[in-house]
């Protein structure tokens, strides 16, 4: 086995130039110059499952993470193809932030599941994105604090985050023709279960990305305006003419049985709607997905003051705007008056904040309203 590694001084070259080959074996280096130098490979990953093969292969992603505790260590995440045939790819992805555990349950169920004579076509299933960040349950990576789903389009030799993202932008974006990112609140949120989708310029890529947020089949459909889209996998699959969806299934630190439902159901209703399962099974809607939008930062409702949340209503529910959905209670200033907070919009109460413990700046709720589409 060898390793490319760069060389510090080549002589009777230039050192901008020069590159070396270390055989793991022995330990000796050799050098040689640029131009007899294969190109180093795209990322520093790698996979040990072939993209280009029929039938299932279960692998890891190689991740090297030299460390005090392992220098020539590597972390080995989750990855499983199932292919038979020419066909469509669909790339499915979960644990982008570590806690959100739903979306990585129903992969692992998925990928052990599947079998390739039940498609056509080829699936590819990455349940834990965020390796590192999903063993730790938390949303960022203990290692390098990054957040996935802000590590787009990735750097190659940047950080554990960011070398994952750069792996998946360059070596499976490519592959694939739909993408699903599952995500669901984690510790600090709660959603109705939903499938997401966002506001396209193309119309054609909007109307089949539409068309494949209903197929899903979830409770609610939502159009969403992200606060902060730069970054994301969403917006560099959207950007590269793919379809895509993401979801948000439930949360508050733990996992919804219904939103498990929700999402195993959507990602078999998918695979139907994509002509990948070879036999459809019948629509698996026991209701008609509501359509609603979050079409900007009018419908977030941030804490204006740290304190305790008590909410007055259900997630879910209907709301009027100027209702109050709860109050903060004030325990270092006693005194001090319980501050009502009220909805920003009339729609439904979508999303909230799911520990009791609010600091100023927090994001308490999100109101969605009916989409105009
Ligand atoms: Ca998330």
């Amino acid at each position: 086995m060898e390793r490319s590694v760069p060389r510090l001084f080549a002589p009777n070259s230039s050192p901008a130039l020069a590159r070396g080959t270390i055989d793991v074996a022995t330990g000796y280096a050799s050098f040689m110059t640029e131009s007899t130098t294969a190109a180093p490979p795209l990322s520093r990953l790698s996979a040990s499952v072939d993209f280009t093969a029929d039938g299932k292969q279960i692998g890891q992603l190689q991740i090297p993470y030299s460390r005090n505790e392992s220098a020539w260590g590597s972390l080995l995440a989750p990855i499983v193809v199932v292919q038979n045939g020419p066909g469509k790819t669909i790339l499915l992805t979960g644990g982008s932030h570590g806690d959100e555990y739903e979306g990585p349950i129903l992969l692992r169920k998925l990928a052990q599941q599947l079998q390739p004579e039940q498609i056509q076509g080829r699936v590819i299933i990455l349940p834990a994105l965020n390796f590192p960040a999903l063993l730790s349950g938390q949303r960022l990576s203990p290692i390098d604090g990054g957040n996935m789903n802000r590590a787009f389009p990735g750097q190659r030799d940047g950080t554990i985050t960011q070398a994952i993202a750069h792996y998946v932008q360059h070596l499976l974006l490519p592959l694939a023709d739909i993408v699903v990112d599952l995500h669901s609140g984690g510790y600090s949120l709660e959603f109705v279960p939903s499938a997401i989708v966002h506001e396209l310029g193309d119309r054609q890529q909007m109307d089949a990305t539409l068309a494949a947020l209903q197929a899903f089949g979830a409770p609610v459909g939502l159009i969403l305006e992200e606060l902060d889209a730069d970054g994301m996998l969403d917006t560099a699959a959207e950007r590269a003419g793919k379809i895509f969806l993401s979801t948000e299934l439930a949360g508050a630190g733990s996992v919804s049985v219904a939103a498990l439902d929700v999402g195993w159901r959507g990602l078999q209703n998918l695979l139907a709607h994509f002509g990948i399962a070879r036999e459809s099974p019948p629509p698996m809607t026991p209701v008609a997905t509501r359509l609603l939008a979050v079409p900007d930062g009018d419908c977030y409702l941030i804490a204006p003051a740290s304190g305790i949340f008590e909410p007055f209503l259900t997630l879910g529910g209907e709301v009027r705007a100027g209702q109050a959905l709860g109050q903060l209670h004030f325990f270092e200033e006693f005194e001090r008056p319980s501050l009502e907070l009220c909805s920003p919009q009339t729609g439904v109460f979508w999303c909230r904040r799911a520990p009791g413990r609010v600091e100023r700046g927090d994001c308490v709720a999100v109101v969605a309203v009916p989409a105009t589409r």
